[in-house]
């Protein structure tokens, strides 16, 4: 963890030199070479909350943004344990080999609490990390899901114009988060465990619901019975959701990171799910969904900054919750007031 932080100081040290010499034209060219370092700088940017990047971070991804888009981009989630970051390790080298450049992103809101997120850390993806053709990047830490979802989000962007064509962005299966990346994502995988108590309530429905596959991890040794068995499972029950409005049935494939087994099953899978959402012309009316879905957000977002942030409101603001400590108004009549 504390690797973590030295690399968040190093980028905004990184940042700092460069921003006093920042030439966006020259910065947007390098990252569209696909040069890292510009790249790993662009990111920086998109994440820094100093009003004299923000100019600087829109020019580079207005300048970015037509270059974006020529990616499959892949949710990944799961809970803590489960084998997400072996996963990514081994089936990113896997693509790699298969001639694709990939990009691990993560989305992990905690990380403002833990100071310092181990979603996307290098240290856990060491092969993959080494590689040439890798670029892994940590969740970017802000005080709400909402920022990191849109920092997330122009990361993918700028990770795309740098010729990355496979975006995987992880989280974990623990809160809201899963929806944010759920809604950026046009695949988006569960890994599962075999054999982890009670099948069906390890893992919250809702994003069962949302999965378009899932992947039962550790499938070797002792464990490949129990495997076998929940893939069964897991199948039967996806059947039981409504379903997808695309057609798209949800499948159950088994996976061993550490055997190297059903990885290229699991890419075989995502290949199929382009093509049966491209042949139906809504692989990229899903993305301009999103970007409804994304649009709202932000509106809402900064309604809220800006109430919370208007010097009237902090006073009333203020005042209001002293009345309702005191027990003078309801919480509802005093917000109405407001
Ligand atoms: P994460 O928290 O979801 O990122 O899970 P990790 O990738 O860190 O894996 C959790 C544990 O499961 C580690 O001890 C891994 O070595 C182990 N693990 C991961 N993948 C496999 C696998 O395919 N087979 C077996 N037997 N163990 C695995």
């Amino acid at each position: 963890m504390s690797s973590q932080h030295d690399a968040a100081r190093k980028a905004e040290e990184n940042l700092k030199s460069f921003s006093q010499s920042l030439d966006v034209n020259e910065l947007s060219a390098a990252v569209l070479r696909g040069e890292k370092k510009a790249l790993a700088q662009a990111i920086t940017l998109v994440e820094s909350t100093r009003l004299d990047h923000a100019d600087s971070a829109a020019g580079v991804i207005a300048q970015c943004l037509p270059h974006s888009g020529r990616s499959i981009r892949i949710g990944i989630t799961g809970v803590p344990g489960v084998g997400k970051s072996t996963f990514i390790d081994v089936f990113g080298m896997h693509l790699i080999r298969l001639g694709k450049k990939v990009a691990v992103l993560a989305i992990d809101p905690t990380s403002q609490i833990s100071k310092g997120s181990i979603l996307g850390d290098k240290t856990r993806m060491n092969e993959l990390a080494a590689h040439e053709q890798a670029f892994i990047r940590p969740s970017p830490s802000s005080e709400t899901l909402g920022g990191v979802a849109r920092k997330t989000r122009e990361t993918i962007i700028l990770c795309e114009a740098a010729g990355y064509d496979v975006i995987l962005v992880e989280t974990v299966g623990v809160g809201q988060s899963e929806t944010a990346v759920h809604q950026m994502t046009d695949f988006f995988l569960l890994l599962m465990l075999a054999g982890a108590g009670d099948q069906l309530q390890g893992i919250k429905r809702g994003i069962m619901e949302m999965c378009d596959a899932m992947v039962i991890t550790k499938a070797d040794g002792d464990n490949i019975k129990a495997a076998r068995f929940a893939k069964a499972e897991y199948t039967g029950a996806l059947h039981l959701f409504p379903p997808k409005e695309s057609g798209w049935i949800p499948q159950v494939e088994m996976t061993s990171a550490t055997e190297r087994r059903g990885l290229s099953e699991v890419w075989q899978m995502i290949c199929d799910f382009e093509r049966w959402m491209k042949d139906r012309d809504l692989f990229e009316a899903h993305r301009r969904e999103q970007d409804i879905h994304w649009f709202h957000e932000t509106i809402r977002e900064k309604i809220i900054y800006s109430f919370y942030h208007d010097p009237s409101n902090i006073s009333r603001i203020a005042a209001a919750e002293s009345d309702i400590r005191a027990g003078k108004v309801t919480p509802f009549k005093a917000a109405s007031n407001i």
